[in-house]
């Protein structure tokens, strides 16, 4: 056991700590939970109490903390070779991944380009799009066409698709100028008065066809996180929208960059969400779920047709010229291979469609609660979007943090939730149990009764 106290520990993180996304001066002034286990679906703090992590270590953890044959592969991983490196040397254990994500991925896609991050794995999507088309003699093709709300990641090129004003605005003259879509945000769209209703005509794609029919001389790709947009809070697309993207694409000569960093690895109930529209992309970028919540890895994984246009003589300077010091770690592969061995020992795909089912019944019936505006839900994800007024829908205002106390008031239920602004976030492991998952939704209604008398 740590020889810290709880105090001492929560002095050493107030006074030498930067959290992310955090105003850091409420943090000071608030007494903060101190994580120091994990255990199945439970996080538990340094007086041993614990919390159901509904937000599955912030959206990557699949089969539970401290999953005794992760656990295993690592230490036998660690006993072996902590790190060599993929510049001028081969390796095992990120060979045998490569192989398994290519068995496992959408038909078509050959090659896997290791990072260590989401936002490098999108950073590296974008520069191979950009190259691509330089080397096949159209270096005019380089502008991207990206969604209003999307999320990418928060280094600057990563930044620069994204479309959350929020937390982009500051950045703004650092970044380069995309060709934004309309979000197909169904609750709060921006195309059309009609409420959302399925004689919706899908005013979105057509924005987005216009776009393409004007732009896709001079646009290298479109970047998309296929069925939901993560961050920008839950956002869930209509059946067929990715399929229809896929098409345009097709039609229009551009490459299609899919952000699977969130929804993949069994999030949407399939492997990779893209399979739900049996679509493969161009480019496909892997993080969050990858290791199952273990350690930093990520792949950007392409088709043979990307990867063959950069093959050339070497004075010819078709080289990928990116890579990150810890590219391919060997801890890290082994354990995503591990966790790949669990989805198939433990049938874990199989095993989702009950809980799925579980989830969208219980979030489906908080509408009936008088400030919850509007429930979205795809797979083991859901978000509950909390509004002041639920006719005319008017949100809470931002200042008055209305997600935020939810997600406090959770903590008396045993729960550790974070919001996306007013939208409450259901993103726990995916191998949480029924009963888990009953106790998860209990938490947050009451919650949400709670905070919204
Ligand atoms: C989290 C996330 C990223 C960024 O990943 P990091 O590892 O935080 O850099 C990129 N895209 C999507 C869809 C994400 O959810």
């Amino acid at each position: 056991m740590s020889d810290f106290t709880t105090e001492i520990l929560r002095d050493y993180d107030r006074r030498f700590v930067w959290h992310p996304f955090t105003q850091m001066r409420d943090w000071e002034a608030e007494e903060q939970i101190v994580i120091t286990r994990g255990e199945g679906a439970w996080l538990i703090d340094s007086d041993g109490k614990r919390y159901l992590d509904g937000v599955a270590a912030i959206w990557t953890n699949v089969h539970g903390h401290c999953r005794r044959e992760i656990n295993d592969a690592i230490k036998v991983q660690v006993d072996r070779l902590e790190h060599s490196t993929l510049l001028g040397l081969a390796s095992e254990q990120p060979a045998i991944l490569a192989k398994r994500l290519i068995d496992i991925a959408p038909e078509g896609l050959s090659r896997v380009f290791y990072s260590d991050n989401g936002s490098t794995a999108m950073e590296i999507a974008i520069k191979m799009a950009f190259q691509y088309w330089i080397h096949k003699g159209k270096p005019e093709k380089n502008r991207f066409i990206s969604f209003r709300n999307a999320y990418h990641g928060d280094t600057i090129g990563a930044v620069s698709v994204g479309g959350i004003d929020l937390f982009h605005e500051v950045f703004r003259p650092l970044l380069f100028p995309t060709i934004q879509a309309p979000s197909p945000y169904c609750y709060r769209c921006e195309l059309s008065t009609e409420r959302c209703s399925d004689r919706c005509d899908r005013q979105c794609l057509a924005k987005l066809e216009e776009i393409l029919q004007l732009h896709a001389h001079e646009a290298a790709a479109v970047v998309i996180e296929p069925l939901l947009q993560g961050a920008g809070g839950m956002i869930v697309q209509p059946q067929g929208f990715l399929r229809r993207v896929r098409e345009l694409c097709d039609q229009h000569g551009v490459l299609l960059i899919a952000d699977e960093v969130a929804v993949g690895f069994g999030r949407t109930g399939t492997m990779f969400a893209s399979q739900q529209e049996g679509v493969t992309p161009d480019i496909m970028a892997l993080s969050k779920g990858i290791t199952a919540g273990y350690l930093p890895l990520a792949a950007t994984v392409t088709t043979e047709e990307v990867y063959a246009a950069f093959l050339g003589e070497y004075r010819e300077l078709k080289t990928f010229f990116h890579g990150h010091t810890f590219t391919g770690n060997p801890i890290a592969c082994a354990a995503a291979i591990a966790s790949l061995d669990l989805f198939d020992s433990d049938s874990l795909l199989e095993s989702l469609a009950l809980k799925i089912e579980y989830l969208r019944e219980r979030a489906q019936a908080m509408l009936q609660l008088p400030h919850v505006g509007d429930v979205r839900h795809c797979g083991m994800v859901a978000g509950i979007e909390l509004v002041r007024d639920k006719d005319s829908r008017e949100p809470y205002h931002w200042e008055e943090r209305v997600g935020v106390n939810v997600c406090m008031e959770a903590r008396k239920h045993g729960l550790f939730l974070r919001p996306l602004g007013n939208v409450i976030v259901v993103f726990p492991p995916l191998a949480s149990s029924l009963d888990e998952l009953r106790f998860l939704m209990d938490g947050i209604e009451k919650s949400i009764v709670a905070v919204t008398a």
